[in-house]
């Protein structure tokens, strides 16, 4: 069965936005994933399609009414994970990501304004998750990054040399940096380790930056290498998409 996205959203034409063009793009028109998007505001019962209401207890904004969400939830809910984009959530991480893509797909809820009133999100037990420490004006973008990092997984959807590194023993570590043509740009040249040839050498560079890079931006990523037995941390390349800590 093909991955599929239902997305709840007041602003349905935000998508596939950016995931119509390149990787996701390519792979949404050949039919290796689908995506609908829905506009809650088709679920509105009264004149003015009014979905949000003023939040009890007073203060700023407008709140996204349980019974809106939850009908138009009734409209895609088949068993895929619920999940609902907010600042409040779990930070989302490649092991998120990863167990998302191996299952049937997802409904991602967007809030807008102040939010949505919990009691929809208990109801359904939905999955809260956040992107980052930041907020976002609505959680469209948070859905598209969600999809994006989650189609990129599927199969197909990649060339095979890039999916195939893409296993589930992934280090802690951010990336070492890349370098391409020309070899020396506005007077800067490339490591030489990088000239030489030697697999061995070039390897033991790149681990060293990964280790370097990662102990002095991300010390809970460091933390976490730090943890692991000797022998794990030699199986694989250091890469930065993987980072669970
Ligand atoms: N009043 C809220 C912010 C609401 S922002 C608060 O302070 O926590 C409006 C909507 O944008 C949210 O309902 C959520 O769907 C989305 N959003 C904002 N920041 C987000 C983030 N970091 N991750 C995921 N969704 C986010």
């Amino acid at each position: 069965m093909t991955w599929r996205a239902s997305i709840l959203t007041l602003y349905p034409a935000m998508f596939p936005g950016p995931l119509g063009h390149s990787l996701a793009g390519r792979a949404l028109a050949a039919g290796a994933w689908a995506l609908d998007a829905h506009d809650m505001r088709a679920f509105a019962t009264d004149r003015h399609r009014s979905v949000d209401d003023t939040p009890f207890g007073g203060g700023p904004g407008m709140v996204l009414r349980p019974d809106i969400v939850d009908a138009a939830l009734d409209a895609v809910d088949d068993g895929r994970p619920l999940i609902c984009l907010t600042p409040r959530g779990a930070p989302l991480t490649q092991a998120t990501i990863r167990a998302l893509a191996a299952g049937p797909g997802l409904v991602a809820l967007c809030g807008r304004f102040e939010g949505i009133d919990q009691r929809v999100i208990d109801a359904r037990a939905m999955r809260e998750i956040s992107i980052g420490d930041y907020v976002l004006s609505g959680g469209e973008p948070a859905a598209l990054v969600l999809l994006d990092a989650c189609v990129r997984l599927l199969p197909g959807v990649m060339h095979s040399h890039e999916s195939g590194r893409e296993e589930s023993f992934t280090l802690p570590l951010l990336e070492y940096p890349h370098y391409t043509r020309p070899a020396v740009w506005q007077g800067r040249a490339v490591p030489d380790v990088l000239m030489s040839g030697h697999h061995a050498d070039i390897a033991a560079w790149r681990r060293h930056q990964a280790e370097a890079l990662t102990r002095q931006r991300r010390p809970d990523l460091w933390h976490a290498y730090r943890q692991l037995p000797e022998a794990a941390t030699r199986l694989i390349e250091p890469r930065s998409e993987g980072p669970s800590p």
